[in-house]
């Protein structure tokens, strides 16, 4: 019996991983912080290209059954509510040019899909509890020290501990996320509770200077998830939700009432930072690696950096399989195959951040660039991202 490869997070990357090393006769322990397995209860969305990722671990099925595929993604005007530009997923264009849909589904459906399929594996072991402060590369195996004192062995070690990694602080050194200045607010409401005039079988995105808002139904159309996002003008302290209230009042005073109408729903009562990391070239020494969040955290403006996360975990199973317990060589080769779809997430992402919360010329300039573009155009765009990723020498 080979040594297990150790996971640090159960989230969508490391499953991802955990399953897909499993498949390929890699025994694994995930080790989770959380006292149990499970995810924040919101919507997500994937563009086609996580569907090359599940189809090899055997889940698309599975997924689709729990997931909607909305007829557009509409990016809007929040001062005036008119349509500046729009993904056309609906159409059979867009189906025929990247041969899956693109989807939502609450983040829970999509988390157990995963986590079901690790517990039928004899080969995962999944460790709640087991909040990870250290890990010792020996050279021919790693050990890793969890909070409460226990410790594990491992034939190697991946950090798949998100955005706020504990490995990557070991690994790297490189210091914290940086905050871009923005905070966001997410709620999901039952549908029939609500009140705002707006379509609600597509995913829209209003942006405006300085805030937008995202929104799209989920399960079959019986919730409706909503994302406020704007630049802070004041640092309210966690929690105070009348302060939460007054500044949302005051970044988003000149939106569409629309908009306004979708803010009266929000809960208060949880609020993200938003930030990301500068793409670095190398995130793997010696036999510890990184993955998702971890490695290449990313504005959510493009939507993918769940998706970069689960192409990681596959990609990675892939090329330790393919090396054969050489995991120098595997994370050597993982990395190098990796790092510039997703720094290219990463710096287009803040693009189209930018181009979102756009004020004065340059939203107009924006605008106008992407009212020129056509649905074709808009396609052909998107093709470097979502026809998929495979690892080299796998597909
Ligand atoms: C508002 C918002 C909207 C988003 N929308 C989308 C979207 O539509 N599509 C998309 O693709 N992406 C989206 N993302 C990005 C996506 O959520 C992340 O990229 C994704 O969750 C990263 O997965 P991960 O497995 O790398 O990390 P995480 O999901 O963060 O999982 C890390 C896991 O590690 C555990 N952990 C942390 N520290 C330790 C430790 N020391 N020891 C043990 N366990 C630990 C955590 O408890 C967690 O379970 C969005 C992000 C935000 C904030």
């Amino acid at each position: 019996m080979k040594e297990p490869i150790l996971i640090v997070g159960g989230g969508l990357g490391g499953l991802t991983a955990a399953l897909a090393l499993a498949q390929r006769g890699w025994p694994v322990r995930v080790l989770e912080g959380a006292p149990e397995f499970g995810a924040i209860g919101y919507g997500i969305q994937f563009g086609p290209n996580v569907f090359h990722a599940l189809d090899r671990i055997g889940v698309s099925a599975a997924v689709i059954e729990k997931a909607d595929s909305p007829p557009a993604v509409l990016m809007i005007d929040a001062l005036t509510g008119e349509e500046i530009t729009r993904v056309p997923t609906g159409r059979p264009a867009f189906r025929e040019r990247f041969k899956h849909p693109y989807i939502i589904i609450h983040r829970i459906d999509l988390h157990n899909v995963l986590l079901e399929a690790c517990r039928r594996d004899p080969l995962v072991t999944l460790e709640a509890d087991m909040m990870v402060t250290r890990f010792t590369d020996h050279g021919d195996r790693v050990t890793v020290m969890t909070e409460d004192g226990r410790s594990f062995e491992g034939a190697a070690l991946v950090g798949a501990d998100g955005i706020r990694s504990h490995t990557r602080a070991q690994l790297l050194a490189d210091g914290d996320p940086l905050p871009n200045g923005f905070m966001g607010f997410r709620t999901i409401v039952p549908m029939g509770d609500v009140t705002a005039d707006v379509q609600r079988d597509i995913v829209a995105l209003w942006g405006g200077p300085g805030f937008h808002i995202v929104h799209y139904p989920l399960r079959h159309g019986t919730l409706f998830n909503i994302v406020a996002v704007f630049r802070r003008s004041t640092h309210s302290e966690r929690g105070d939700v009348a302060a939460y209230r007054a500044e949302l009042e005051h970044a988003y005073r000149n939106a569409h009432p629309t908009m306004k109408a979708l803010l009266a729903m929000l809960d208060l009562g949880r609020r993200q930072a938003v930030g990301d990391r500068d793409p670095i070239r190398h995130w793997h020494k010696g036999r510890a690696v990184l993955l998702g969040d971890a490695a290449h955290p990313t504005l959510q403006s493009l939507a993918q950096g769940a998706c970069m996360a689960i192409e990681d975990g596959v990609c990675l199973a892939e090329l330790v399989d393919a090396a054969a317990g050489d995991f120098e060589q595997a994370f050597r080769r993982f990395v190098a195959a990796r790092h510039l779809r997703t720094a290219r997430v990463t710096l287009e992402s803040r693009y189209i951040w930018d181009v979102y919360h756009a004020d004065g010329i340059a939203r107009d300039v924006y605008h106008q660039m992407l009212r020129e573009r056509s649905e074709a155009d808009v396609v052909q765009c998107l093709g470097w991202l979502y026809d998929g990723f495979a690892a080299p020498g796998t597909a």
